[in-house]
């Protein structure tokens, strides 16, 4: 069956399937109109409820479909019985392993088991789980966490407050900046925000001190989770990158801007970044995101052409994402007055110089070996407008406009007690809207 959703098809080779009909309707209740998990998007990731072993499963609506369960329940067959199979385990790595093929086989069987007037209903009802009665863990084992910087209004809105002369240096706009960042210390949403403590050293101090960091933030990203890997001494060919991606989630890589400003010269951010990582639980995969590729933005006029390896045609035609972000904030006092959460930002995707096929392929470029369960940040996605901005650092200035909340109290950065969560929904015309579910974290004081 083949869909034909406006102009996106003519466009794209990404794969449309009766999995994307935007007709399709789920018998799950609540699942239709869901603002991110409607039958369309069938996000993988990993639960467990009290005292059982944690496990695979596919989100819809309110509701988790238990993998191990559906692995032996004889309601699939062929690569997306291999696919479940390989998701019983305690992480996707498995799974993720096989490959796209078995994890669309998966979608397809999965779709047609949820969707409205489906036969097997009553048998898929029961390996259902509510949301409310799981814990989520993180979706795969990660191996490896680099954080990339392809923000460039961020790159240069930071840039311009640590090296004001000199925002944006001289390699930005031909290699994709990145570090290796930390694996044991990323958490699924709702992990504790336990508030660092690091050495800094303010412009007018003597002599650094140590404490608690004064100038705790946030950094809105999205993570990019790798299926398959490459061998040592091996490229990955950026024609092909998208083929080692199974999906994406949000990524808030927390960031204590005193403790970086004085340890990143020369090497890089460390202790300032490494405490937590935080990310939404679900990887909205590939397959789900197929209607929303779009052409990524025209490079501006003067800037270099990429070297080959980071220039494929297909992904300059489709390598971007419709998608929209949004920041929201709110403090110990609001919760408790009951004052809805404030939004701090919000904008779309698209302010990103490199796409993902660029990252990928820029990072096994040297031969570096990728894996399975690999996490990659794209950096902190801000748009170029006051209000569209990825950090409360470049929201408030850096402490000169420090942001007003409903109850009267200000924020230059966050405080123990704030509650920060990020949030993302992928629009476009004639496809169902679908999200990543919470990113959020609660500020701690410092231990
Ligand atoms: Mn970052």
């Amino acid at each position: 069956m083949t869909i034909t959703i406006n102009s996106i098809t003519a466009a794209s080779t990404a794969t449309l399937d009766e999995t994307h009909d935007p007709a399709r309707e789920s018998w799950v209740p609540g699942a239709n109109g869901h603002a991110d998990f409607p039958i369309q998007n069938l996000p993988l990731g990993t639960f467990s409820r009290s005292g059982d072993m944690p496990r695979g499963g596919v989100a819809i609506g309110g509701m988790i479909l238990d993998l191990a369960a559906l692995a032996e329940s004889s309601l699939l067959d062929g690569e997306a019985l291999e696919a479940a199979g390989a998701a019983a385990g305690p992480s996707l790595n498995s799974m993720l392993a096989l490959g796209a093929g078995p994890r669309r086989a998966l979608r397809r069987q999965v779709s047609a088991l949820l969707a409205k007037d489906a036969p097997e209903r009553a048998r898929v009802e029961a390996l259902l789980v509510p949301m409310v009665e799981a814990a989520m863990h993180l979706p795969a084992q990660i191996g490896d966490y680099t954080d990339f910087y392809v923000g460039i209004h961020h790159a240069t809105n930071i840039g311009s407050l640590f090296r004001p002369d000199n925002p944006l240096l001289p390699n930005y706009k031909h290699v994709p900046i990145g570090y290796h960042g930390r694996a044991s210390t990323i958490r699924p949403s709702g992990a504790a925000v336990i508030r660092p403590r690091g050495q800094t050293k303010a412009a007018d101090a003597d002599a650094p001190s140590f404490g608690p960091a004064a100038r705790l933030d946030y950094e809105l990203e999205l993570g990019i989770w790798l299926a398959t890997g490459s061998e040592l001494g091996a490229t990955i060919p950026i024609a092909e990158a998208l083929d080692h991606v199974a999906g994406l989630t949000l990524l808030n890589d927390w960031s204590a801007r005193d403790v970086q400003a004085w340890e990143y010269q020369p090497l890089g951010p460390f202790l300032a970044k490494n405490f937590l990582t935080t990310v939404s639980p679900w990887i909205v995969t590939m397959e789900a995101l197929a209607p929303f590729r779009r052409p990524q933005p025209p490079r501006p006029a003067g800037d270099p052409r990429p070297l080959p390896y980071l220039w494929d045609e297909a992904d300059q035609r489709e390598g971007a994402l419709s998608l929209e972000l949004e920041v929201h904030l709110s403090s110990a006092a609001m919760r408790e007055k009951g004052i809805a959460p404030l939004r701090l930002s919000h904008g779309p995707a698209s302010n990103m110089y490199w796409t993902i096929a660029q990252i990928v392929a820029h990072h096994a470029s040297n031969g570096c070996q990728m894996q399975t369960g690999d996490l990659l940040g794209t950096g902190t996605i801000s748009g170029p407008e006051q209000g569209s901005q990825g950090s409360l650092m470049e929201i408030a200035g850096n402490g000169k406009q420090p942001v007003e909340l409903p109850t009267g109290e200000t924020r230059a950065f966050l405080a123990d007690g704030d509650e920060l969560s990020l949030s993302g929904r992928f629009v476009a015309q004639g496809a169902v809207p679908i999200g990543f579910g919470e990113c959020r974290g609660i500020v701690a004081p410092a231990r």
